[in-house]
């Protein structure tokens, strides 16, 4: 229903004459009209309404750091770095709500997270925030990460009255400590798991991996444990050393459906970057507090970044060997959305 009123309203209101015979033909087609409008995703778009439509389309996930401050500097971050805890800088409300207006108006019913390089439970605005975006957004789902080092029985309850669904808890390990499962990991869990009172069962057990999930009857809460070392740590847009080797020569979708909202306002295409690392700098796809998500996720920027990720190949700088796939992998039953033939090169 919602798609042929879409395409309806494109029809008659947005689209010149000399795309109505093409939008016609595609009317009852959804593959088809996929197709055809897909080719936006590479091309800066003026068209106001066009700009709407390819948003409201294909972004699904939006990260929003409403704060800067993180009480961590963890080796496998840019925080180990870079100086996110002698003060803290909030993102301003009016940017946030900002932020939350034009999601409402696309009817947004992707994910929004809340951790980026801050620790989103440090400061207890959080919940102002997540009954901000549950009110105006009653179909997103809101999660986050969080180290955990603020949790405790209350907070998770006063976090579900917001409106969050999901927190992933990370436990992460001291600077000299080893991913020791029965020595370290384990024990470490139990502990965590007295100190928010809740019963759990173990959801993975393996070599590089320990998560469980607990039992609450409003939130799902998993707290997991990952050796960053030797498992799933990424280089973080090759500010990390330490990390496996490897050259990225597969596709990255990040940009073709997620945005990052850093707390000062700037976007950025994927979690691996920040405003606030100067080799990242190129990688800032605009700002919220000068220009609308639609005219961001439409722009040149985004545009030619997708023409760069959307291909095999070497990439350039801050990818060229991130080894990131949460967001990207190639395999995703509806990835055909995006790229017409991953098996060679097709944008020009
Ligand atoms: S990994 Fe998370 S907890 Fe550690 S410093 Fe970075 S943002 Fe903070
Ligand atoms: S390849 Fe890595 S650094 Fe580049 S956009 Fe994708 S996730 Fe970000």
């Amino acid at each position: 229903m919602i798609f042929s009123s879409l395409v309806d309203y494109i029809y008659k209101d947005c689209f010149s004459y000399k795309f109505r015979d093409k939008v016609e033909t595609l009317k009852n087609n959804r593959d088809n009209f996929i197709k055809f409008y897909r080719r936006f995703l590479y091309k800066e778009i003026k068209n106001p309404l066009l700009r709407y439509f390819i948003t409201r389309h294909y972004l699904d996930y939006v990260e929003i750091e409403i704060f800067s401050f993180c009480n961590r500097q963890c080796w496998f971050c840019p925080n180990s770095f870079i100086d996110r805890h002698s003060q803290n800088i909030f993102m301003k409300e009016e940017t946030y709500l900002k932020i939350l207006k034009d999601l409402k108006s696309i009817g947004f019913k992707g994910g929004i997270t809340y951790s980026r390089y801050n620790e989103p439970t440090a400061d207890k605005i959080f919940l102002t925030r997540l009954k901000q975006a549950r009110e105006m957004l009653p179909e997103a789902i809101l999660f986050t990460h969080s180290n955990g080092d603020y949790i405790t029985k209350e907070y998770i309850d006063e976090l579900a009255d917001a409106g969050l669904n999901l927190i992933r808890l990370q436990c992460y390990l001291n600077k000299n400590e080893k991913f020791d499962l029965e020595n370290v990991v384990i024990p470490k869990m139990e502990k965590n798991a007295q100190r928010i009172g809740l019963p759990y069962k173990v959801r993975t057990k393996t070599k590089t991996c320990y998560e469980v999930e607990f039992e609450h009857p409003k939130l799902s809460i998993i707290w997991e444990a990952n050796d960053f070392e030797h498992s799933i740590g990424v280089n973080r847009g090759e500010t990390i050393e330490g990390m496996p080797d490897y050259e990225r020569k597969k596709p990255c979708l990040s940009p073709f459906r997620r945005m990052y909202i850093d707390y000062e306002g700037s976007v950025m295409p994927c979690c691996q970057v920040r405003h606030d690392v100067e080799s990242h700098k190129n990688m800032i796809m605009g700002n919220v507090e000068k220009e609308s998500l639609f005219e961001i996720f439409t722009g040149k920027k985004f545009a030619d970044l997708r023409k760069h990720l959307a291909c095999f190949g070497p990439k350039k700088h801050p990818c060229t060997t991130c080894t990131a796939t949460e967001a990207n992998c190639v395999f995703e039953p509806h990835i055909k959305q995006y790229i017409p033939n991953l098996k060679k090169e097709f944008i020009k």
